[in-house]
């Protein structure tokens, strides 16, 4: 065989990347990972703050809701692909899993305890032992892995061909995109494959961060940085219903994290890829002020005052209710991109592109993005076992 020709051509190798050619055995067959950037998996990497919060627990039916208008496309892939599958194949691979607790979590037998097991983690906190077992069963399974392999261009020409920014030519019988989203582009996720898979007439769906800090017009409450607030209501209203107060594009449940310069914590952040500047987004405590952090009272109690300096108890009651504010913008670091190949691309048993014979899109550069809380690297798992399903033949 000629040099350059490979059977499969892995374009990226974050999570999802290296997810597939860690499951891929081609000790009889030619595979090569392409990586752009000089690191392998850095996104991996920082992923629950360095602790790699893997997955979820809990029966894979309640992911559903996980990843919002998406969640019944990718119910077959993850439903074949579940929690419990990835969970043994780390705790198979040496990786003890615990959850968020430090409490170990053991799935090998039944349900294993995941069930309420909310956020899983390797027990070592440490995401590079993930990034580790992934590059060293990749490694074992023959895949050649080539960092600084920046891809420029993809055709079909027989087979495809692909062009590296240093100019190199690779051809594969299959390629699989890997390539993740848009956001923390310094990983070397700087969208540049949706815009050569839209080149090649595949349907992309705009990017743009999710799980992203939401900031808004007149912040009130720097001084209150550091403070969380639990079981905040939180509601986005849509564009053109800012006014009105009608028409809500979304509304979530859970904790509200207030930093120097906006709103965090997972309620906003799961919000966040509904929310757009010049929109309202409206908070509610639904609590008691008492009930409230001291120092919050205290912002609140300044906010509601009146021209001669009293305190108008019915604004502070209102501001309980519904502490409304026009958002300014959403964090470009967004842990997630929402947005990417359309699923309608996808035959989402296989991850097949339909339109194009052995092109295949897997994890993030896929429109489709979970929830905080180890959805998104399940998602990265899911449709990576499906593909490389697909491409041993095992259907
Ligand atoms: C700070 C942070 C914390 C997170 N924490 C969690 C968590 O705890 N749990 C969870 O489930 N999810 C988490 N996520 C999300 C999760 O990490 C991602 O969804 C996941 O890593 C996506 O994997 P991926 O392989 O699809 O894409 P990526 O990890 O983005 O990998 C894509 C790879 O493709 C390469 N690439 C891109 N374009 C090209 C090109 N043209 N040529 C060659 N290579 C290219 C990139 O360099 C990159 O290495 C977090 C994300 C961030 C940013």
């Amino acid at each position: 065989m000629n040099d350059n020709i490979y059977d499969i051509a892995i374009i990226g190798a974050g999570a999802s990347g290296l997810m597939l050619a860690a499951n891929l055995d081609m000790e009889s067959s030619r595979g090569i990972v392409l990586e752009g950037s000089s690191s392998i998996g850095s996104k991996l990497l920082m992923s629950g703050g360095g602790h790699c919060n893997i997955t979820h627990g809990g029966p894979i039916k309640e992911f559903i809701y996980a990843y919002g208008s998406e969640g019944q496309a990718l119910r077959r892939c993850l439903y074949r692909h579940n929690n419990l599958e990835l969970a043994r194949w780390l705790t198979g691979h040496g990786i003890a899993l615990a959850d968020e607790n430090g409490d170990p979590v053991d799935p090998s037998y039944g349900s294993g305890g995941m069930d309420n097991a909310g956020r899983i983690f390797p027990a070592s906190m440490r995401s590079r032992d993930v990034l580790d077992i992934l590059r060293e069963e990749a490694s074992l399974n023959c895949w050649q892995l080539e960092a600084d392999a920046k891809v420029s261009g993809l055709r079909k020409d027989g087979l495809w061909e692909i062009t590296l920014v240093s100019g190199q030519e690779i051809r594969a019988k299959n390629v699989v995109i890997a390539s993740g989203g848009i956001t923390y582009p310094e990983t070397g996720s700087d969208g540049s494959m949706l815009d050569i898979m839209e080149d090649l007439g595949i349907d992309i769906n705009e990017p743009r961060p999710a799980l992203a800090p939401v900031y808004v017009e007149n912040y009130p409450y720097s001084e209150l940085s550091g403070i969380s607030i639990p079981d905040v209501t939180v509601i986005a209203f849509s564009s053109d219903a800012a006014c009105t107060c009608k028409g809500k594009a979304a509304k979530m449940k859970g904790d509200l994290l207030f930093t120097h310069e906006g709103l965090s914590g997972p309620v906003i952040l799961n919000i966040s890829k509904y929310v757009e500047p010049g929109e309202l987004i409206r908070l509610c405590y639904n609590k008691e002020l008492y009930e409230l952090p001291r120092r919050m009272q205290g912002v609140l109690r300044t906010r509601s005052r009146g021209m001669l300096g009293d305190v108008r108890t019915n604004v502070l009651a209102s501001f309980l209710d519904h502490d409304d504010f026009i958002v300014r913008g959403v964090d470009e670091h967004g842990m997630v991109t929402a947005g990417g190949v359309s699923l309608e691309e996808i035959d989402m048993r296989t991850m097949r592109v339909k339109r194009f014979d052995g092109l295949y899109v897997i994890g993030e550069a896929l429109d489709a993005d979970g929830i905080t809380g180890g959805y998104n690297l399940q998602l990265c798992w899911s449709t990576a076992a499906a593909a490389a399903d697909d491409l041993r033949g095992a259907e």
